[in-house]
């Protein structure tokens, strides 16, 4: 049994990083009340703190309310213990960093904390979902849903369904993304789905026209926005999406799919060097300490 969407009225989101405290922030804006637990101490009050500061953009736009603004920022509490975060809760959306072992360890705790009929999502980019719910005692419980960097910003949530998945759980992820003002798009549980197996060919290859010297960042940027009407260049889109990350999936792609995603030795050497994008003041660009290119 499964619950349906007007009872998803506490949500706890696991990981307070670039993807989580997006999540927190939509969640949190519809009304429902959000527990943010992180592993590391004072993430998720950090988090609170980039959400706040999203939401004061959104004021000066006149997009959200001075009211709507605290009145979001009053649903969302940090939490420190993962067993207590998920008691009791509607719905469970993990964004922790892309390792399998890791996903499958939270999960192995969720199963026995959440109710038997909260709905459990996992934001990873490419991992198989049908693995990761190999650590749930009800494997169908699980859905993916992929959100987008960032997450307040972007409308597209990719649901990805695996062979076991429960149709009504699907249906509920579905209309949760709706009721977050996203589109869902649903996709089977294939390595990297639909979006990051397309997106990370563009972006690897852009690495390695710029090892070979082939044009600068920004020009190959430049040339994705005007030649091809991308929004973002495809390594300015790594920068944001952090450098760490796009390099896991890359590895995991390269193993699942084939040699189109082994990363490129610039992208492993300015991970080891500490150069993982926007998050880090360094990646292919260099960034100032609020966000700004510089
Ligand atoms: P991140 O590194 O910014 O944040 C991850 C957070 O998880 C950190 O705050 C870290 O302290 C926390 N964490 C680590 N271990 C934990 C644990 N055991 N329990 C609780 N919290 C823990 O990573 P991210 O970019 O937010 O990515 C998270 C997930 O979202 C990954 O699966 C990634 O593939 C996916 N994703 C990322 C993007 C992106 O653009 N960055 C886009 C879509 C999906």
């Amino acid at each position: 049994m499964t619950r349906t969407l007007d009872k998803l009225r506490t949500i706890t989101v696991i990981g307070a990083g670039t993807m989580g405290h997006g999540i927190a922030h939509v969640i949190a804006m519809t009304g429902a009340r959000v527990r943010l637990y992180d592993a590391m101490a004072g993430a998720s009050t950090s988090a609170l703190t980039r959400i706040a500061r999203n939401l004061d953009k959104g004021v000066e736009l006149g997009k959200v309310t001075a009211a709507d603004r605290d009145a979001t920022l009053a649903r969302i509490e940090p939490a420190d213990d993962l067993a207590i975060a998920c008691r009791d809760s509607d719905a469970v959306i993990e964004a922790v960093p892309e390792r399998i072992e890791l996903k499958r360890e939270i999960f192995g705790v969720v199963d026995r904390a959440a109710p038997a009929d909260a709905l459990l999502a996992t934001n990873t980019s490419s991992l198989p979902i049908a693995q990761i719910a190999e650590s749930l005692r009800e494997p169908g419980r699980l859905v993916g849903m992929h959100f987008f960097n960032p997450v307040h910003v972007m409308k597209l949530v990719e649901i990805v369904r695996h062979p076991s998945a429960d149709p009504a759980v699907v249906a509920l992820a579905v209309a949760l993304a709706e009721k977050l003002g996203k589109t869902p798009i649903t996709v089977s549980d294939s390595p990297g789905f639909a979006s990051s197996r397309l997106g990370l060919v563009i972006g690897l290859e852009a690495m390695r026209m710029v090892e070979q010297g082939v044009a600068s960042a920004a020009d190959i940027d430049t040339a994705m926005k005007l030649g091809y009407g991308h929004p973002m260049g495809p390594l300015e889109l790594t920068d944001l999406v952090g450098l760490d990350v796009r390099l896991g999936i890359a590895e995991y792609l390269a193993t699942a799919i084939g040699p189109a995603f082994t990363p490129p030795d610039v992208l492993r050497d300015k991970v080891v060097a500490g150069k993982l994008g926007k998050k880090s003041g360094e990646g292919f660009y260099r960034w100032s300490a609020d966000g700004k290119r510089l």
